[in-house]
């Protein structure tokens, strides 16, 4: 496939705090975009693996994006075939070395987009737990992909009177009713939301970990489209984890009963933004 188009690409990924390293894993270019973001264990030091979570997300973005990119010419492997792989290549690289039958074992969340042809008009996306995929496809047609299964749990246990403790949301992971992500086993790709498009009108798009959708999805103050146009301007992914973070900082300083964000003050953020030239 030769490429006919020019792409601008920019991204950032940012640490929550600068004492712990990033667990996201971020990969960009003019044809795939790639976010991980590292499942935070409950307890750091007790997760049968030596490695760690980084470690974890690193190694797996790694296998998919060399799955994902390799050009056989007419072939195409779907991306949950590649993440598949990705999940069986990483196992194997610890398997020997760690217990991966840990319930706390690394796990990460996945969102990817893939787009093919000589002229970019077809897009594949695949988003496996809590990442988004924003696609702005021209003509007011503005498409978000996310996967809330994992928020899913949480609610439905409140919905039934029970206070959800973090063990108990968490031995609903890969299980059938329950929420997925990447970790051992290859099965959990499956699970993923994917999809291939006609993209032929698409102006830009950005692949995003939790940690920077929070303006939109927690505190609020932008909407999809304003992401986007955030994204494209000068100041671009590392300008918006800019404003994420001052957004996040006055947040933990407001009353409690003013305070939109849960759980951590700041989370590890990455954002991919691509821009194909018309
Ligand atoms: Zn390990």
């Amino acid at each position: 496939m030769r490429l006919r188009r020019t792409v601008h690409v920019t991204y950032a990924s940012e640490p929550g705090s600068p004492d712990l390293e990033n667990e996201d894993f971020l990969s960009a270019g003019p044809r795939l975009a790639v976010v991980l973001d590292g499942v935070t264990p409950m307890v750091r030091t007790d997760t049968g693996c030596r490695h760690g979570v980084a470690w974890y997300a690193r190694t797996l973005g790694g296998h998919f994006v060399r799955l994902a990119g390799r050009d056989d010419g007419q072939v195409t492997v779907p991306l949950a075939d590649c993440l598949a792989g990705a999940i069986v290549a990483t196992r194997d690289a610890h398997a020997g070395t760690c217990d991966l039958a840990h319930p706390d074992s690394p796990a990460a969340t996945v969102a990817a987009v893939r787009l093919r042809g000589d002229a970019l008009d077809v897009l594949d996306y695949l988003v496996l737990a809590d990442s988004a995929v924003l696609l702005d496809l021209g003509e007011e047609r503005l498409t978000v992909f996310t996967d809330h299964r994992a928020g899913d749990v949480g609610r439905r246990l409140r919905a039934e009177g029970e206070v959800p403790s973090a063990p108990r949301v968490r031995s609903f992971r890969n299980r059938p009713g329950g929420y997925w992500v990447a970790a051992d086993r290859p099965e959990s790709a499956y699970e993923a939301l994917v999809g291939t498009i006609d993209a032929t009108g698409l102006r830009r798009l950005a692949v995003a970990s939790d940690g920077a959708t929070r303006l939109v999805d927690t505190f609020g103050t932008y909407d999809w489209r304003g992401m986007l146009d955030a994204l494209a301007a000068d100041d671009g992914p590392a300008g918006w984890i800019a404003r994420t973070r001052e957004t996040e900082r006055a947040d933990a300083t407001a009353e409690p009963a003013r305070r939109r964000g849960r759980g951590k003050v700041h989370d590890d953020a990455s954002v991919a933004f691509l821009r194909p030239t018309p």
